[in-house]
């Protein structure tokens, strides 16, 4: 028999189906609400100002595309350092920190640094997750459960069930949890809830790994990171997955980075080896141009400030499409509570179904939107489609 005639088939994804299906749509009233980048109030993705510059900066004066090696580019990793971590960096003996291939490269390397230390380890992601969550881990060979995260009923995080599952949780099993605008929910735990969590996982010897994929985009900066510095500096053992593709704009330059912070000196010395051995087998070294056109933003405090400035904006657009959401009706109150581009509407199947049909709006299956595909024009109308479908 042929090798290849063993494959099983596999389903499409089911967003690249909905992208194909809005783009074939003939309507000029059509909406995307599906897929997960930021849009601006005319629907466009633009390059942020900060990093066009950077690049013109880049083509400028690069000389040389010569290997950089296997952590990337040094200086954007250290450069971010202070933007994630804040006052929370400690001790850089007990710390590692890699440029990877967007936060998907950083979420693979996590995993597979998991599955090396300790084979057996479940992770817990919450109910629901980014869809990608639990195929990453799978094939870095780590076994998955989850926990309750959301009601989408309620409109509300299901906490006390969520602690009573980790209460559950094995000694050295891993508990995955977003940093920020979590995806596809836009519930992201408070303050208090995060101590609650950080107490659980240390009392029961878990271990974090914190996916950062938004910061920026939900509170500000230092709000965004709020929850992962606080389980850096509480917990022994921490990783964090980050992307800067959403809050730098730069998606298809796969620009991230993963930090670990370990138990002591000596751990995260033979950690340092185990990344970068693993980063070999998987992408050897990370695509620079993301990196570089960060670092050159980051380096500079013109830069660095305008792209501060435009993040700012960003945010605030979001912020001000919740608050118009929120207020068009009272049963979508609670989005105005939540932060970042997603939203899980309560609409079932038919609901989106009969909105596609009827006004051309796209959005998934299970009722996630991107908050950010709306005009604040569009507001008004979308919600006079949804209301009917509400629940
Ligand atoms: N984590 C979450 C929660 C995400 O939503 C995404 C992107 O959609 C990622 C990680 C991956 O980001 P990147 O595109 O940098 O790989």
């Amino acid at each position: 028999a042929r090798l290849f005639s063993g494959l099983e088939p596999r389903p499409s994804d089911p967003l690249l189906g909905l992208m194909t299906a809005f783009r074939a749509d003939p309507r000029d009233a059509k909406l995307d609400l599906g897929v997960g980048v930021y849009k601006d109030e005319h629907g466009k993705t633009p390059v942020m100002r900060a990093i066009k510059a950077a690049e013109t900066r880049l083509l400028a004066d690069q000389d040389s595309k010569r290997y950089l090696g296997g952590d990337g580019d040094i200086r954007f990793v250290e450069l971010l350092e202070p933007i994630v971590f804040g006052d929370a960096l400690g001790d850089p003996a007990r710390r590692i920190g890699i440029q990877t291939p967007g936060g998907t490269g950083a979420l693979r390397l996590g995993a597979e640094l998991i599955a090396r230390a300790r084979p057996n380890a479940t992770v817990w992601t919450g109910d629901p997750t980014w869809p990608n969550h639990t195929p990453i881990l799978r094939a870095a060979g780590l076994t998955v459960a989850s926990h309750p995260f959301y009601d989408p009923r309620a409109r509300t995080i299901r906490f006390d069930e969520m602690m009573l599952a980790l209460g559950k949780a094995a000694p050295g099993d891993v508990v995955l949890l977003h940093g920020c605008c979590h995806n596809p929910t836009g519930a992201d735990l408070s303050i208090e809830q995060w101590d609650a969590v950080i107490e659980r996982i240390a009392e029961r010897d878990l271990v974090a790994f914190i996916d950062l994929a938004y910061q920026g985009l939900g509170d500000g900066l230092d709000a965004d990171a709020a929850g992962l510095r606080k389980a850096w500096s509480a917990l022994p053992e921490v990783l964090l997955a980050y992307s800067c593709d959403k809050n730098f704009g730069v998606y298809r330059e796969r620009t991230g980075a993963m930090w670990g912070r370990f138990a002591d000196a000596d751990t995260a010395a033979i950690a340092r080896g185990n990344i970068l051995a693993l980063a070999r087998t998987l992408w050897s070294m990370p695509p620079d141009h993301g990196a570089a056109a960060v670092r050159i933003v980051l380096d500079d405090p013109e830069l660095a400030a305008d792209w501060r400035t435009e993040l700012s904006a960003m945010c605030e657009r979001l912020g001000g499409l919740r608050q118009a959401l929120a207020s068009a009706d009272p049963r979508l109150a609670y989005l105005a509570e939540q932060r970042g581009m997603f939203a899980l509407l309560p609409v079932d199947k038919t609901g989106v179904h009969a909105m596609r049909d009827a006004h051309g709006i796209y959005m998934t299956d299970g009722g996630r939107i991107n908050v950010a595909g709306l005009g604040i024009d569009d507001v008004a109308p979308f919600v006079d489609a949804l209301r009917p479908h509400l629940a």
